[in-house]
């Protein structure tokens, strides 16, 4: 052990290891990596910040997407060309080829590792139907979601956590991740983290660092995911000088509980679920005549808010639409839906045998992310070279965009990028990593800027606590950042994101401590948020075009001629974002199949 840090504040005791690999993040996308490394033969390491299993897979409910065909025709191509239309053409058709296909051999590998799938009568992986998902390239909805009740991410994260510790993967729980180690020829060298228990801080140096740090919903007011989702990854990247992608592209699911915004699975819909606004009027018959109820997120999404805004919303505010499940039967809700039955009973009072669930549109998932290619290599585009690898890092999950789910994700894509892209990963770490290889020494004061960054928040003074500006940063997004984006709106919207950001400078911990200090592990997580939320409003300022999730109410059409391109984010230490952009691939893999070009995308 040695110390590092300016004597003035006392030096942090800090703790050296070495691995092939270290993954930050043990949620599906960082237990799939890290357990396929382990069994590669490379010695990894898998650092996070909560135990493993509460990491946010595990509430994912409706199913996993691959074209098995076990109920009913299904074709790869098919769920290959419904994810281009889902992406609403912003997708890298060749990454999107790759995951449809890849998407059969990894379930199978699943349940080989010993997910325990719902089953058919026959003894095969259950299937249901889920939004966006169509046969015939796109004429009838397929049965294409692989489920283990509505408790798939529960299943296969704990399933993914056993074969990493049968693989002999080490793990570093309770470990805050704060900064990339980068060398000065830009090749990343590793991490440095700050372990809650101790007060220790550790510097891992590795051949390579896979980030699987999740999504960044909480940047939002309203947002299914958990309280852990703050985008920590995409921001160690931005403070590393490297750029985000199409961050405009914030997903709201339909569903969430009014009120709580705890999720009911699209699942639900795909069970036979259905929404009725205040008239009793099952209104997505109107805006999606073939796929209603089950037409993809952004379109339902947009149509709640629609009869909301028309004053056809239900309650005394009319301020949310209604799900009914009650016609399902309670057999069929106990032994499909059994954890939304209970998610609706503690959040919303509802008995769902008996009565309808208050929902509303809440912020669920983040298309955009860390870009990488397809073997999770992170990018650093030049304009001379739009897929500039950066040496010695990797990102996967939700962290990363790779592109596959473009302005747009389809349900059911996210649990199978994480673990497709996880096994890709873990594939691409066995070519180029040789185990045990000898490693030159991290590069002198590796890590200072980060404990200095550290020190500086854990001793700050101001007048405001970390709670008041994240709701702020929360509000704002929510209001000027939705479902609905104006130009005057997200103008407004930039603006008061530029003061939230003058007002770190005044935060104020009160906690000192190294030691459990949730104070401290707040403000840190709030100043990742901030890169995060910063990035995204800046990026949809600039989009002037609707696509996918991004609705600008002023450019209302798609404008594949000015805009079928990926938006690229840096973010300085000031918050001041720069922009660039990077083609879409409009090709693919392999001759099995052939590029979808874009066309209107109607349901
Ligand atoms: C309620 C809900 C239901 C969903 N249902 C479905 C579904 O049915 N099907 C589907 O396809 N998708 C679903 N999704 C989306 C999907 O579950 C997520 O996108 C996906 O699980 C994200 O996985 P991940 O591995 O990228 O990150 P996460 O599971 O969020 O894990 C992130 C990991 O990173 C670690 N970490 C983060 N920051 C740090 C740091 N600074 N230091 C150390 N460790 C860190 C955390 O400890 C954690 O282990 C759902 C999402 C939600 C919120």
């Amino acid at each position: 052990m040695n110390a590092i840090g300016k004597p003035s504040r006392g030096a942090y005791r800090v703790v050296d290891h070495t691995y092939d690999v270290v993954v930050v993040g043990a949620g599906g996308a960082g237990l799939r990596a890290t357990f396929g490394m382990g069994a590669a033969g490379l010695k990894t390491a898998c650092i996070t910040k909560v135990f493993p299993t509460r990491s946010h897979t595990v509430a994912a409910q409706g199913g996993i997407g691959a074209a098995l065909g076990n109920m009913g025709e299904d074709d790869w191509r098919w769920h290959m060309y419904d994810t281009v239309k889902g992406s609403d053409w912003l997708g890298d058709q060749d990454a999107i080829e790759y995951m449809c296909r890849e998407a059969i051999p990894a379930v199978i590998e699943l349940e080989h590792y010993g997910v325990p799938f719902s089953r058919t009568e026959d003894g095969r992986i259950y299937q249901r139907p889920f939004g966006g998902h169509m046969k015939h390239f796109g004429k009838e909805p397929a049965m294409r979601a692989c489920a283990a009740a509505d408790r798939t991410g529960h299943a296969i994260l704990h399933t993914l956590y056993q074969q990493s510790l049968k693989h002999g993967c080490e793990f570093f729980v309770e470990y805050f991740a704060l900064d990339l180690l980068m060398d000065d020829d830009g090749t990343c060298r590793g991490v440095i983290a700050w372990c809650l228990e101790d007060g220790t801080i550790h510097r891992f140096r590795a051949q390579l660092t896979v980030l699987a740090t999740g999504g960044y919903g909480r940047a939002y007011f309203s947002c299914t995911s958990a309280h852990t989702c703050t985008g920590d990854g995409n921001a160690m990247v931005l403070r590393a000088g490297l750029p985000l992608q199409d961050q405009e592209f914030v997903q709201f699911h339909p569903t969430g509980i009014y009120g709580a915004g705890c999720l009911i699975t699209e699942g639900a819909r795909g069970e036979g679920g259905y929404l009725t606004n205040s008239e009793g009027e099952r209104f997505m018959e109107r805006y999606a005549p073939t796929a209603k109820d089950l037409a993809s997120r952004d379109v339902v999404s947009r149509a709640m808010s629609m009869e909301i805004r028309e004053g056809r919303g239900c309650g005394p505010h009319k301020d949310h639409v209604l799900l009914h499940l009650e016609h399902l039967g309670a057999d069929i809700l106990h032994e499909r839906l059994p954890g939304i039955s209970e998610t609706a009973k503690i959040f919303a009072g509802v008995d769902v045998t008996k009565e309808p669930i208050p929902v509303l549109p809440t912020v669920h998932y983040n298309m955009g992310g860390i870009p990488t290619n397809i073997h999770t290599e992170v990018l650093d585009p030049t304009p001379d070279d739009e897929d500039r690898v950066v040496p010695g890092l990797m990102a996967v999950g939700e962290a990363a965009c790779v592109s596959v789910h473009g302005a747009n994700r389809l349900g059911t894509n996210s649990l199978l990028d994480l673990v497709v892209f996880g096994r890709a990963a873990a594939h691409r770490a066995a070519e180029i990593v040789r185990p045990g290889a000898r490693q030159p020494p991290l590069p002198p004061g590796a890590g200072e800027q980060s404990l200095d960054r550290l020190d500086r928040l854990r001793h700050a003074k101001g007048g405001t606590p970390t709670a008041e500006l994240r709701l702020q940063m929360q509000r704002t997004m929510q209001t000027h950042a939705a479902v609905f984006r104006t130009s005057a709106l997200l103008r407004e919207g930039v603006e008061k994101m530029r003061k939230i950001w003058a007002g770190m400078s005044d935060l104020r911990v009160t906690d000192r401590s190294m030691i459990w200090n949730s104070d401290l592990v707040e403000t840190l997580e709030l100043e990742n948020l901030m890169g995060n939320a910063m990035t995204t409003i800046v990026s949809a300022e600039a989009r002037k075009e609707s696509r996918g999730a991004h609705a600008h109410e002023d450019y209302p059409e798609r404008d594949d001629e000015n805009w079928l391109k990926h938006t690229l984010a840096w973010c300085d230490a000031e918050g001041n974002v720069r922009l660039g952009y990077r083609g879409v691939k409009l090709r693919t893999l392999t001759n099995e199949v052939q590029v979808f070009p874009p066309k209107a995308r109607v349901y």
